[in-house]
């Protein structure tokens, strides 16, 4: 599941071409590695004061991405809202396919909750009113979470259980 929604259309236009033989998949723009690409790509037309490695072993830091973006950074700017737009299009589409209880959100490029909240307000700008109050942020150690997340399908009373954590580590 988690590879599949990786490689599903980002609705975003990069341009990069994936492994899997499609173009600009959500793993391509949602994830650190993607970042990285991307701003090799995008640093071409667009202004920034990102730092991106000559050497392209190196990844560019995405904490400075979202450090930038609010700075104004127009490679920042773009890097993060495409990251944005294709969560956003992937959490629309799972929810028109599978209809989930629960959608879950975890991952390096996550973690920190700078794109989360960001993603909520675009989310509750959307249709999403069935699900928007059950997104919740993955409390893993995110270099154990993997990717971009997972979607679940949880019981209630799981979600109820991940509601009531996270309010009590909200609060902390
Ligand atoms: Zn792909």
């Amino acid at each position: 599941m988690q590879e599949k929604v990786a490689h599903s259309n980002s609705g975003v236009e990069v341009g990069i071409k994936c492994s899997c033989g499609s173009k600009d998949c959500v793993e391509l723009v949602a994830t650190g590695s993607g970042l990285n690409k991307s701003a090799r790509i995008l640093s071409s037309s667009h202004k920034t004061q990102l730092y991106i490695p000559q050497d392209e072993n190196i990844k560019v830091d995405t904490k400075e991405i979202f450090f930038l973006y609010q700075q104004n950074d127009e490679l920042c700017v773009r890097l993060a809202n495409n990251a944005i737009t294709a969560i956003v299009n992937l959490i629309m589409n799972l929810i028109r396919v599978s209809d989930p209880d629960m959608v879950i959100l975890g991952g390096s490029i996550i973690s920190d909750g700078f794109l989360y909240s960001k993603i909520l307000d675009r989310l509750n700008k959307t249709a999403t009113r069935f699900v928007t109050n059950v997104i919740v942020l993955n409390q893993l150690d995110p270099n154990i979470a993997g990717l971009l997340g997972a979607a679940a399908v949880a019981s209630e009373e799981y979600s109820v259980y991940k509601r009531t954590e996270l309010k009590s580590s909200n609060a902390q």
